[in-house]
């Protein structure tokens, strides 16, 4: 079987999802870094004119949307599972996302709802199909599946990093339509990558044949250990959502604190805000690779290492990163310029990203070992939906911060995460004996 050929020791088929998904959120991304410049950009710009919304205006757009393009992964997901498979799926979410930026690139506004809204279809459609082919890749118990899942999540990364750099500069320098158009050739790169590679995909991700075994497999109550691991799977999703509503403050809370509270000067040279929009998806790329060697030497070391425990740790690591920035709102308060140095926004998105490589990519594979056939894209949709309300949650959170502080709402972050990770730590042997052994590792 063609799928059976590795590089790097991992299945063909995982660097062709590799090269969507990072096309894909090259487009992502990149359309996220200039939709608010867009909104609040003067209708009257004689360069560059935008839509002329106010800030709060265009801040709750973008909230709803970092909510709805990731709760729709629900329906993309419960879609697959009964309608299309996974494969095709995601082939149709990247046509309505090519659909969607190019109709953002026309310049009228049904054009740029209609746009939107093909977006949200689109990467509902594609996003946890995806991601749950991925893990198609692997047999049960192969040893190599985390480790997929972190290469899986370096690509995505660097789609992340280029995006704000090529989309943001075009879109803001030269015209939003052309920005909008590179994140529709960047989808199209990504389908270019998909269909020629399909043969790589063999078996992977698609449907269940209309058979009578088939059939009857559908129509089975769920057994009591997939109920089990349904629970568990929900107790994860729990950590996943306070863990994105904290991150998440890196796009709206973090950047107006990185512009007007953190003095970022360094040998002379002014670091640009922008920047730190970068700075997550560039330590993931980084660090990824030296993060999954952790955890593979972690666990032949025979040291505890179920997902469930990273996560937790993941949950611990966040609050510290959390700590970080109470230092640097201590100093804001402290120092005479009401600036704190940009070392603490370096420190703690260096501990951000170590939390997210413990828990994101981790979460998605377990995911993958734990769901019951029959809905495995639905939970995987499902988690997507979690990232979407802790999306949604930040924004409410960097609201807050207006009236309470930034201190109260760093504060409050540190204690949950680390009331989470400890609790999760200490129950992780009740926690793993409800996935009955789908962690186990057979070869
Ligand atoms: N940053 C990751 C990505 O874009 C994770 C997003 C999420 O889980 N919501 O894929």
């Amino acid at each position: 079987m063609e799928n059976q050929s590795t590089i790097l020791g991992h299945p063909k088929g995982l660097f062709i999802l590799f090269f969507t998904e990072l096309w894909e959120r090259f487009s992502f991304y990149g359309m996220r870094a200039i939709l608010v410049l867009y909104l609040t950009a003067e209708t009257t710009d004689k360069f560059n004119p935008g839509l002329g919304w106010t800030s709060k205006e265009a801040l709750a757009l973008y909230g709803w949307y970092g909510m709805f393009v990731y709760f729709t992964g629900i329906f993309g997901g419960a879609i697959a599972d009964r309608w299309l498979g996974q494969k095709k799926s995601v082939l149709l979410g990247g046509i309505f996302i090519i659909a969607g930026q190019f109709a953002l690139a026309v310049n009228a506004l049904p054009s740029f709802y209609t746009g939107l809204f093909l977006l949200v279809c689109g990467v509902g459609l594609l996003k946890p199909n995806i991601s749950t082919m991925v893990g198609g890749l692997y047999k049960k118990g192969d040893e190599r599946r985390d480790a997929g899942f972190t290469i899986f999540y370096i690509g995505i990364n660097i789609g992340a990093v280029l995006a704000p750099l090529i989309v943001g500069y075009y879109g803001e320098m030269v015209d939003w339509h052309l920005g909008f158009s590179l994140a529709g050739f960047g989808m199209i790169l990504g389908q270019i990558v998909y269909v020629f590679g399909r043969k790589t995909l063999s078996g992977v991700g698609e449907l269940l044949q209309d058979s009578e075994e088939n059939r009857n497999l559908m129509a089975q109550p769920l057994t009591k250990i997939e109920k089990d691991r349904i629970l568990v799977m929900f107790i994860a999703f729990l950590i996943v959502m306070v863990f994105w509503a904290a991150y998440e403050q890196a796009g709206g809370l973090m950047n107006l604190y990185a512009r007007d509270k953190i003095d970022r000067v360094v040998f002379g040279y002014e670091i640009p805000t922008s920047f730190f929009q970068s700075l997550h998806a560039l330590y993931v790329v980084i660090l990824g690779a030296p993060m999954a060697y952790f955890w593979t030497k972690w666990r032949k070391a025979g040291k505890e290492s179920s997902s469930l425990y990273k996560m937790g740790v993941g949950s611990i690591i966040m609050s510290i990163g959390f700590v970080a920035l109470m230092a640097a709102a201590y100093e804001v308060s402290e120092s005479a310029l009401n600036k704190a140095p940009v070392y603490w926004l370096f420190l703690s998105y260096f501990l951000h990203v170590v939390a997210e490589l413990s828990l994101s990519p981790v979460a998605l594979s377990f995911i993958t070992k734990l769901a019951p056939m029959k809905y495995a894209s639905l939970m995987m949709g499902t988690y997507f939906a979690i990232t979407g309300l802790g999306n949604k949650a930040a924004g409410l959170l960097g609201e807050a911060a207006q009236d309470a502080g930034e201190m109260a709402i760093f504060t409050g972050i540190t204690v949950f995460s680390l009331l989470l990770g400890i609790l999760i730590l200490l129950f992780v042997n009740r926690l793993k004996a409800l996935t009955h052994g789908a962690e186990e590792i057979t070869n």
